[in-house]
C-alpha cells in the first residue's frame, strides 16, 4: 500500500467500515510512514472531536484511544479470520462425511447389485 491508498483508507478505518482484507497492507504502512501515521492520529483527533459528546473524553490521551482502537479492529479482524476459518473448516468436514456417506453407499450398491 501506498501512501495515496493509504490516505483514501483512513477514514474508513477510523469509522470502522474498514475493508478487513486490507488490514494487514494497511498496518504495516502505518508502521513504516510517519507522516501518514500523523495524519491518520490528526484525523482520528478530529473524528473524535466531531463525535464526542464529552468534553471530558479530551482529557484522554490521544494515542492510547488510537491505540484502542487499533487493537479494536484488529481483534475485528481476526475474528473474521477465525471465523472463516471455522467455516471453511466445517464445510471441509461435511464434505468428507458426505464424500465418506457416498462412498459407503456406492459400495452398498454394489454389493446389493453383486
Ligand atoms: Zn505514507
Amino acid at each position: 500500500m501506498n501512501c495515496r491508498e493509504f490516505e483514501s483508507n483512513i477514514q474508513s478505518f477510523i469509522t470502522g467500515e474498514f475493508d478487513e482484507r486490507k488490514y494487514d497492507s494497511f498496518m504495516e504502512h502505518y508502521n513504516n510512514c510517519s507522516e501518514c501515521r500523523e495524519e491518520l492520529e490528526i484525523l482520528y483527533l478530529v473524528h473524535n472531536t466531531i463525535n464526542s459528546d464529552l468534553s471530558d473524553e479530551f482529557s484522554f490521551n490521544l494515542r492510547d484511544r488510537l491505540k484502542i482502537h487499533m487493537k479494536n479492529m484488529e481483534d475485528m479482524v481476526y475474528r473474521h479470520y477465525k471465523y472463516n476459518f471455522l467455516k471453511n473448516f466445517v464445510i471441509i468436514l461435511a464434505e468428507t462425511v458426505l464424500s465418506g456417506a457416498g462412498i459407503t453407499f456406492i459400495l452398498r450398491l454394489l454389493n446389493i447389485i453383486s
